[in-house]
């Protein structure tokens, strides 16, 4: 991490007594550093610093609409998280556009009330945030707003002795420091914002070549609980079904439109009925004419993942460890379970120990998670007609094939959790 605007140089002010108190400061409170501020609160006896470089407001700009897995819903229920106003995903259709094949799961098949729930990140967000000031009445939490953290410096030599120091810059833009037994990465991001980290720290890096176009929908003839997601040759398409406020008319969609990123362009300036008729012809007539839309955003995307996610007393999770393709939407789902993993694990010690135990038990769902996520784009991202024939067999296949169907449907709802 590094911050052009901080003077180091200078004394920084010290958020905090210098006296050791804090064990666990984690840097970021998006979904997945509040979400661990949580369960530390209520599972471990450690003091706590929750540091954002923003104000709980900057989530509920965020676009976003998340799906979340109904293993997702078990993890935010154990700290008394979940949020009330979610969109269940019963169904869920995969298909290729213009090839034949398509695999279809159903909640009922894995006998769960849903396969999955679209929430807005801001309402998720805010659901956290009322858990995490439950959570704080045992008075071990000190929250730090407006405050970015630069950088983090680890004790010189011996990793079992000191402590981790975090400095930044305080939203007077002086610069600040604090000092920690342990610093957990948190600060999230997006893949072209953390691209020249990734290159400087190495793990895998890739350019998909794609942008996603982000908004909200409307159609004439809704399937509520349906979530599709379409392969196209451009990039998948997914319709997760999202029921609106009133006004944007209820029962709805959030869209998700990946495609190379001159051609995304194209479409944010589109106007709406253009841009919706292209919907249509991109979708099929499966729900009727595409009526409405709301404002369009643009995300570009890639595959981020550090090689390494703990080092001596600083470990990195979610989005900052790893930045994920949202084709399956795995990216908060397993930021979720990196949070509690790591909550676990820290019951019992405070230590560069324990974070290495942390990452060695956590690998795997990690591992699989990223490589199947990475999978998907590159499998349909292939070009002509033969690849798209031999993606609808393995659509079929994988139809007819109920064990590799379930196991991979167990993945996106559990992981590797259990
Ligand atoms: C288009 C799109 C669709 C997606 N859909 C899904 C989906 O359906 N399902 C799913 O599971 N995932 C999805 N994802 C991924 C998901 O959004 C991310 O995995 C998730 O937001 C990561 O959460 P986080 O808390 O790690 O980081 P973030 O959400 O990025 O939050 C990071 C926080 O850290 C703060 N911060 C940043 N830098 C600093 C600093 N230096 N110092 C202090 N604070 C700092 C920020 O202010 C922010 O509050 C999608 C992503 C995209 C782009």
């Amino acid at each position: 991490m590094t911050g052009p605007q901080t003077d180091l140089a200078a004394e920084p002010v010290l958020l905090l007594a210098d006296d050791g108190s804090i064990d666990v400061a984690i840097i970021g409170g998006g979904p997945v550093g509040l979400a661990l501020a949580t369960r530390l609160l209520l599972a471990t006896p450690w003091r706590v610093a929750l540091i954002d470089a923003a104000t709980p407001a900057r989530a509920l700009r965020d676009p976003r609409s998340i799906a979340l897995s109904h293993g997702s819903r078990e993890l935010l229920a154990q700290i008394g998280a979940w949020p009330g106003a979610v969109t269940p995903i019963e169904t869920i259709h995969v298909s290729q556009r213009g090839s034949f094949g398509h695999v279809k799961l159903r909640h009922e098949d894995y006998g769960i009330p849903a396969l999955g729930y679209v929430v807005r990140y801001g309402d998720l967000c805010a659901s956290i945030e009322q858990a995490l000031a439950r959570a704080a009445s045992s008075g071990r939490l000190v929250r730090v707003q407006e405050t970015r953290i630069d950088k983090v410096e680890q004790p010189a030599g011996n990793e079992a002795a000191g402590m981790v120091r975090l400095h930044g810059t305080g939203a007077d833009g002086k610069p600040v420091a604090l000092a920690a037994t342990l610093a957990v990465q948190a600060e999230g991001g997006l893949f072209h914002e953390r691209r020249t980290q990734a290159a400087r720290h190495g793990g895998r890096n890739r350019d998909y070549g794609q942008t996603a176009i982000v908004s909200h929908v409307r159609c004439s003839r809704p399937m509520p609980g349906w979530a599709f997601e379409r392969f196209t040759a451009q990039g998948p398409l997914a319709l997760l079904p999202h029921d609106l406020p009133e006004a944007e008319g209820g029962a709805g969609y959030a869209l998700v439109w990946c495609c190379a990123p001159d051609e995304a362009a194209r479409r944010l300036a589109l106007p709406e009925p253009v841009f919706l008729a292209e919907l249509e012809q991109t979708f099929g007539p499966r729900m009727g004419r595409f009526v409405w839309t709301g404002k369009r955003h643009a995300f570009p995307l890639g595959l981020q993942a550090a090689e390494l996610t703990v080092e001596g007393r600083v470990v990195a999770i979610g989005n900052a460890a790893q930045t994920l393709h949202p084709v399956a939407g795995q990216g908060l789902n397993l930021g979720l379970r990196d949070a509690f993993a790591l909550a676990d694990e820290l019951r019992t010690a405070c230590t560069p120990a324990t974070l290495a135990s942390f990452a060695s038990r956590h690998r795997l769902d990690r591992a699989v998670t990223i490589g199947v996520t990475d999978l998907l784009p590159r499998t349909f991202g292939v070009g002509g007609p033969l690849a798209a024939h031999v993606r609808g067999a393995g659509l079929a296949a994988l139809a007819c094939f109920a064990p590799l169907r379930d196991a991979l449907a167990h993945q996106m709802i559990y992981g590797m959790r259990r």
